[in-house]
């Protein structure tokens, strides 16, 4: 089970479901929109996961 996940709104107007993964080992990453802003930035015993949430109508 993830340990938490929220609702990101990027300027661009996509929306990214993110969930938050906790580690064992440090590491240090980005998730990046598709239109190049930075969605959510790590640097710890964390990973996160950015799913683009898919308007329907
Ligand atoms: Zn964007």
């Amino acid at each position: 089970m993830s340990d938490s996940n929220y609702i990101h709104s990027c300027s661009c107007g996509l929306k990214w479901n993110v969930t938050k993964h906790k580690l064992t080992m440090r590491d240090k990453d980005r998730e990046v929109c598709t239109c190049g802003e930075i969605i959510v930035s790590w640097n710890g015993a964390v990973m996160y996961n950015a799913r683009l949430i898919e308007d329907k109508g």
